[in-house]
């Protein structure tokens, strides 16, 4: 994924240790020309896993979910920070340590929208502990659904996420992977 690699070494700025800020590609501005490349590649990694949905968290890995989805031609739920009024009925709930926030914080789908019907693929921005991820991957179980793969954009590689979800079996595909920061320089492996 050499395309992405030098849009993120263009555009990536390293804060502290093990942050990078991609905001004027993927977090705040969109780059949607590399979404399509990113929902593509996407596409080429689970085009045979058969899947009918993609489930993300909001609020970044839905845009990158939404323009996936074009090439998968499946819907796109994406997993809400905070129950309201208008999401009644029914939900699936998990717990999700923000690794950004440093908090916790429960995710929710409506119970319409997952089911045991569902071959879901996971989608979403980064990887770097891997507890969205594993929220997501319990609202699915919680629906009695399949969840058929991860696919992550950045997966920061010096973290643990990437190792404890293959380790659960699960398959993550990440399209870019940092191995670590260098003075501020960004190493991908
Ligand atoms: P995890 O749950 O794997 O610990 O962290 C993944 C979530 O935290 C992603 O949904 C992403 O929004 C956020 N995140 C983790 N690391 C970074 C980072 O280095 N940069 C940005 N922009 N977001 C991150």
């Amino acid at each position: 994924m050499e395309f992405l690699k030098k849009k993120i070494r263009e555009e990536g700025i390293v804060i502290g240790e093990d942050i990078l800020k991609v905001d004027s590609i993927l977090n705040h501005q969109m780059d949607i020309e590399l979404f399509m490349k990113i929902g593509e590649a996407f596409y080429e990694r689970f085009k045979n896993a058969n899947i009918n949905k993609i489930l993300t968290i909001e609020a970044s890995g839905i845009g990158i979910a939404a323009i996936a989805a074009t090439y998968f031609k499946v819907p796109v739920v994406f997993a809400k920070k905070s129950q309201s009024r208008i999401l009644n009925g029914t939900t699936y709930s998990s717990e999700v340590y923000s690794f950004t926030k440093q908090q916790s914080f429960h995710i929710h789908v409506s119970d319409r929208f997952l089911s045991q019907d569902d071959q879901v693929l996971i989608i979403d921005d980064f990887l770097a502990n891997g507890q969205a991820a594993l929220g997501l991957i319990e609202l699915v179980k919680a629906a009695k659904g399949s969840c058929v793969g991860v696919g992550i954009v950045i997966e920061k590689g010096f973290q643990d996420g990437g190792k404890l979800l293959r380790d659960q079996g699960i398959r993550v595909e990440s399209l870019a992977i940092v191995d670590r920061f260098t003075n501020g320089e960004i190493r991908f492996l």
